[in-house]
């Protein structure tokens, strides 16, 4: 069973992003880039498919600039086998990346799609929706377990309240949540077998896929600072002013 993995190169998780000076988007320059968190952790999961005997092949796909080449040799550094990079722009919309890996799907034939549940630079929480309309397929979202046996996927998902467990057909996509798993620490010596491991590249035309942009960013702006606090001497003054000023009470 062939499963591909689609991973993103964003603005690392705990970098502080600067909103640039004429509003138009996040400064980038000399800023630390990783593989999207949820990315990592579909990657993850698709190894361990792989270990347990389940998968046969993990195949990482990223849409983005060269850059992405690093992305995706640190997806192989976990375990996959090989890559394939969708040479683009780096700020390929959802909608074209659904696109891309809906032409992939055809091509490459895998049995399961896992795709991270949202991109954390621009939070949109599309692609793997999109994919799923898109190539006809069952999808679970925000997925906290997954087990496959049989052809079949069983997902389990967090919803409101509780836990639902969901059985796809396969082939399915699957979406992936943060408690699905711990990503393993990525050693030195799978960081060099990685560098040997095959990358391909190509465009989109070369996939018959169009990504060129359907939305235009009007304005980029910060969060507005917050103000700051007062002190009070006792509970009888926080309670009026809660009352008077702030009138929550
Ligand atoms: P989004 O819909 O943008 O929040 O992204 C959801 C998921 O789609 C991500 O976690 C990735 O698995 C995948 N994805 C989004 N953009 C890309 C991209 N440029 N290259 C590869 N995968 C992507």
């Amino acid at each position: 069973m062939k499963v591909l993995v689609a991973v993103k190169r964003v603005v690392d998780a705990n970098v502080k992003v600067r909103v640039k000076a004429d509003g138009s988007g996040v400064d980038l320059a000399n800023v630390k880039m990783s593989i999207n968190p949820f990315d990592e952790i579909a990657v993850e999961e698709a190894v361990r498919l792989k270990e347990a005997g389940v998968a046969t092949e993990v195949v990482v796909v990223s849409c983005g600039g060269s850059a992405c080449q690093e992305t995706l040799r640190g997806a192989m550094a976990i375990g996959a086998d090989r890559a394939i990079l969708v040479e683009s722009s780096d700020d390929v919309e959802p909608l074209g990346v659904a696109k891309v890996l809906k032409a992939l799907v055809d091509k490459e034939q895998p049995r399961l799609v896992i795709l991270g549940k949202q991109a954390i630079d621009n939070d949109c929480n599309q692609t793997g929706q999109m994919l799923a309309a898109l190539a006809g397929l069952p999808q679970a979202t925000f997925a906290s377990k997954l087990l496959v046996v049989d052809g079949k996927a069983a997902v389990m998902r967090e919803v409101d309240g509780g836990a639902e467990t969901l059985s796809l057909t396969l082939p399915a996509v699957v979406t992936t949540d943060l408690r699905l798993n711990e990503p393993r620490y990525v050693t030195l010596p799978n960081i060099m077998k990685a560098k040997k491991k095959p990358l391909e590249t190509v465009k989109p035309e070369d996939l018959g896929v169009d990504v060129s942009p359907r939305l235009k960013t009007l304005k980029v702006v910060e969060p507005p600072k917050r103000a700051a606090g007062v002190k009070v001497p006792d509970v009888k003054t926080l309670v009026e002013k809660l009352t008077t000023e702030a009138k929550v009470l």
